[in-house]
């Protein structure tokens, strides 16, 4: 429910149809990840081979999914989306893998969800491009090897640390994901805005884009509240003034956060002492998981310097102190 959630909502899927990039050339920010995947990708299809194995990391939003179709776009291949989660059974990899065309893209979303089964059968496949299935049951039961034509994996996910090393040892590019810079989430706004048929003025976009916590997804799902709020109440063109009013009435501050950022740092402050405080009794405190609080709230707070990370736990910097209006006490005052 909460308008910065990263994680995509319906909406975002329908709403994102028509703007999400097809080429690299429509695919802003991330520079370093564009300029390598552009030479990968060429390198590739004059060789005539299938492109290498690519493993993207990045907090969610920030442009895996995007980042996958593109890809399969630039090569001229199919793109086939599955997750972890998704795949149960060795035998559902096997079926995805055996009806792929040559050089297609296998792309596996949350690639660290994988159960074991699983993982040991993408193996030879990512290796040799082969897989050994079982047929049958008992004593009748025996292995084939099954020839794959050569293909693309490309895993996503949202933490380094969550894969097993022989899985991530196997992909040959490794792509980090940053958060983006307000510029390229205004460039990003506009674009939409464009695509959308929205009237929106150069400042309103950086005031969208500001508040977008370094991330598309929330920029756009912003840009598309903002409209409604400018429909209603200011003949449709979104300006700062209108972005500033649409915000407040979303509880967006001015720095992207809500409710539940600013109910984290002021946990931290209040009820540890600034911390630090381990992960555990934190997400206790909140009644959030675990695993909410290190995927999408942590990363930006993080990021942006609000929030550190210690061997002992979550601490609250100076600058936390004095975005909840308080002043700096204690140890990490300086
Ligand atoms: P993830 O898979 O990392 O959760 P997505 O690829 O689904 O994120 O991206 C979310 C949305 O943000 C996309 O639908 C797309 O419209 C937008 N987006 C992502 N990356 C970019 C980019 N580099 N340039 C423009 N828009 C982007």
């Amino acid at each position: 429910d909460r308008i910065i959630a990263p994680a995509a909502t319906r909406e975002d899927d329908l709403a994102e149809a028509s703007i999400r990039p097809r080429v690299l050339d429509e695919y802003l920010g991330q520079q370093p990840v564009r300029e390598q995947m552009k030479i990968y990708i060429e390198a590739a299809k004059g060789r005539g081979e299938a492109l290498d194995h690519v493993l993207i990391f990045g907090p969610p939003g920030l442009g895996k999914t995007t980042l996958s179709h593109v890809i399969a776009n630039e090569l001229g291949v199919n793109l086939r989306v599955t997750s972890g989660p998704v795949i149960e059974k060795a035998g559902d990899l096997a079926a995805l893998l055996t009806n792929l065309q040559p050089h297609d893209v296998l792309f596996v979303d949350e690639i660290h969800r994988l159960s074991p089964v699983v993982e040991e059968v993408l193996y030879p496949a990512m290796e040799d491009f082969q897989i050994d299935i079982m047929i049958g049951e008992g004593p009748a039961a025996r292995s084939i090897k099954l020839d794959l034509p050569p293909f693309t994996l490309i895993g996503a996910t949202t933490r380094a640390g969550l894969l097993t090393a022989p899985l991530r040892d196997r992909f040959g590019i490794v792509q980090r994901l940053q958060f983006y810079s307000a510029e390229e989430l205004t460039r990003i706004v506009r674009r939409s805005a464009q695509i959308l048929g929205i009237e929106c003025e150069p400042d309103g976009a950086s005031e969208i884009a500001r508040r977008s916590r370094g991330t598309p997804r929330i920029a756009n799902r912003l840009l598309r509240r903002v409209r409604d709020f400018a429909q209603v109440r200011a003949g449709g063109r979104i300006d700062r003034a209108t972005a500033d009013g649409a915000m407040a009435m979303l509880k967006v501050d001015p720095e992207g956060f809500d409710e539940l950022d600013r109910r984290l740092l002021s946990t931290i402050i209040e009820s540890f002492n600034g911390g630090p405080v381990g992960v555990e009794s934190l997400a206790a405190a909140l009644s959030e998981e675990r695993g909410t609080l290190e995927d999408v709230i942590e990363p930006f707070l993080i990021q942006q310097g609000y929030l550190v990370r210690t061997a002992r736990g979550r601490a609250a910097t100076p600058k936390a102190y004095r975005h909840m209006g308080l002043e700096p006490v204690g140890r990490d005052a300086s």
